[in-house]
């Protein structure tokens, strides 16, 4: 304020005013044909040179209309007159001459510039009886208009506010067509994602379906059709309950509950049944479909996995087998390395043998005794070398199932008593420990290859004893089976090797091995002959303490 001149008070209703001016979003606005004419008409009407809209701001006058005072945009507020006639909404306010109005004499438009003496001015009245501001006309001389111009003054006041009125609701109506525009494009983009989500579902190879939280289905889509072979008429209405096997209701009932209680499950691999009733595997993927924090549906997708899983047994079977092919390869080359091995040691050692004595005989001239000694030398060897080739030619046969054996009644202890005193008298450095039960004694089986057996298993029980001492042999009969023993008091076999040496031309192969002959056949063939029999050989050691072979047979039928 300057001057010292009285600014004036604020309306009552000062502060609803304010926001009634906000609604109409009028102040600092572009310039209003129908306002400016309105302004044009005040000044000629009441024949002054000065008239003007204006809009009282918290703190300061804004004019809107403005003829006679070029340049001026908005004035301080405690210098606008009009701020005074705003006070009395229903009054005009007039001003003969201001220099003589305790109010204005001070103001500085009316000491300066524009030199105001003679104001009137209408309120420009809201609807709800708020004033926005006025329309006002000003002279630089003292003077007063007649009722006529005063009357077309409030006139042409309620005209100007028309036009805010206008104004205000053609922006309420552009702002409300702005809104219905954006919910329109909200809810055409909500359709095209609607259509666009049921062309998925319409199209999923997936069973896509919606239900009650008990179960019970509402919505099919083709994809469930196809895999559980239900119309949707057929189904909708009816309990999920009914597409599940048996023994899988517990596992549903879990699941229901889960996603009832607004959790998602996603992937549970199960099995679900078709209406011609085959079972196929299946994952489902749920999620609640919540409103006011309550579930009140499920959406349920089911996937047939059953390809995926038949690929997936397929693979793992294949995987198996390959592995099988694997270890049948591995022992395979394990074979072929130690039939080189024969070949390379038993077979060579006699036929250098042979070869060096033959040589000798062609050459050199011998006595006869020292011809007959070389010749038997020759004979061991080949001999060795028959033994040889049979064990082979037999385990094969025995291993391709062309083996026959010769079964009839026979007296066990007998045959190993025989074999025994064979063996046993070929090792002087040993003793034997014989013990059978008379009631073991009766076997049906063959005789030679019962022998052969007896015979390696004693032979061994030898050879592992490189330091001599006892070897036992003890038999007992259990029900329908006889059980006989051959012990030694030998190497031992390691834990490792003891189911491997009953392999083809498997040796325990530690190095006392090496310096022991032998081709790994032996228990082979005993194995063979003894599980043609139907009877078992297994071995039991410990290393350092000696083995025990142990043989079962069935037992012969009393007579
Ligand atoms: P060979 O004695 O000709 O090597 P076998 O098939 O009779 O062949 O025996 C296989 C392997 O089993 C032998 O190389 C040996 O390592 C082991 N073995 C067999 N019998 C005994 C035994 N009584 N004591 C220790 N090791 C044995």
């Amino acid at each position: 304020m300057s001057g010292g001149q009285p600014s004036a008070p604020l309306p009552p209703d000062e502060h609803s005013r304010l926001a009634a001016l906000r609604r109409y979003d009028v102040l600092d606005s572009t310039p209003d044909r129908a306002l400016d004419d309105l302004a044009h008409l005040a000044s000629s009407i009441c024949g002054t040179p000065i008239a003007l809209v204006t809009l009282i701001d918290e703190d300061r006058q804004w004019l809107k209309a403005n003829v006679g005072l070029a340049g001026t945009q908005q004035t301080p507020r405690h210098a606008a007159f009009c701020a005074h006639t705003i006070l009395r909404p229903q009054e005009m306010m007039v001003v003969e001459d201001a220099t003589r109005d305790r109010r204005f004499a001070e103001n500085p438009s009316v000491t300066g510039e524009p030199n105001i003496r003679f104001y009137a001015g209408a309120p420009l009245l809201t609807p709800d009886g708020h004033a926005l501001g006025a329309l006002c006309v000003i002279d630089r001389t003292p003077r007063n208009l007649t009722d006529e111009q005063y009357e077309a003054l409030g006139m042409l006041a309620r005209q100007a506010q028309a036009q805010l009125e206008l104004r205000r609701i053609s922006r309420e109506l552009w702002h409300q067509n702005e809104l219905l525009n954006r919910e329109l494009e909200d809810r055409r983009r909500r359709q095209i994602e609607h259509a666009r989500l049921a062309a998925i579902i319409e199209c999923s190879d997936d069973a896509i379906l919606s239900m009650s939280p008990d179960g019970t289905v509402e919505s099919w889509n083709p994809g469930a059709e196809r895999i559980y072979g239900y119309t949707a008429d057929q189904m909708v209405g009816r309990r999920i309950h009914d597409l599940v096997p048996p023994e899988r209701r517990a596992e549903l009932e879990m699941l229901l509950r889960t996603v009832a209680n607004g959790e998602h499950v996603t992937n549970v691999e199960t099995v679900r049944c078709r209406s011609d009733g085959t079972r196929f595997d299946a994952a489902v993927t749920a999620s609640p479909i919540t409103q006011d924090d309550e579930t009140c549906a499920i959406s349920w997708i089911v996937r047939d996995i059953s390809t995926a899983k038949a690929a997936e047994r397929e693979k793992t079977e294949a995987l198996a087998l390959q592995q099988v092919a694997i270890e049948e390869l591995r022992r395979a080359n394990e074979i072929k390395n130690g039939f080189v091995g024969v070949v390379g040691h038993e077979f060579r050692t006699p036929l250098t043998v042979i070869q060096g004595f033959s040589e000798l005989l062609a050459t050199e001239d011998f006595s006869r005794a020292e011809i007959r000694e070389y010749a038997s030398d020759i004979y061991d060897e080949s001999s060795r070398l028959t033994r040889l080739i049979t064990d082979m030619l037999d385990l094969d046969r025995m291993e391709s199932g062309r083996m026959r054996l010769e079964l009839s009644p026979l007296d066990l202890n007998e045959l190993v008593a025989e074999v025994a005193a064979r063996s046993m008298a070929a090792a002087p450095g040993h003793r034997l420990d014989i013990d059978l039960a008379a009631d073991a004694a009766l076997v049906s089986g063959d005789a030679d290859r019962l022998r052969q057996v007896m015979t390696n298993l004693l032979s061994n029980a030898v050879k592992y004893s490189p330091g001599g001492g006892t070897v036992r042999i003890r038999s007992h009969r259990e029900g329908g089976t006889v059980h006989l023993s051959v012990a030694d008091e030998g190497l031992g076999i390691d834990a490792g090797a003891l189911e491997r040496i009953f392999d083809r031309y498997a040796r325990a192969g530690t190095p006392r091995d090496r310096t022991i002959s032998g081709t790994g056949l032996g228990l082979a063939i005993s194995r063979q002959i003894v599980e043609l029999h139907g009877g078992l050989l297994r071995a039991v050691s410990e290393p350092g303490e000696g083995s025990i072979f142990h043989l079962t047979l069935l037992a012969a039928q009393e007579p």
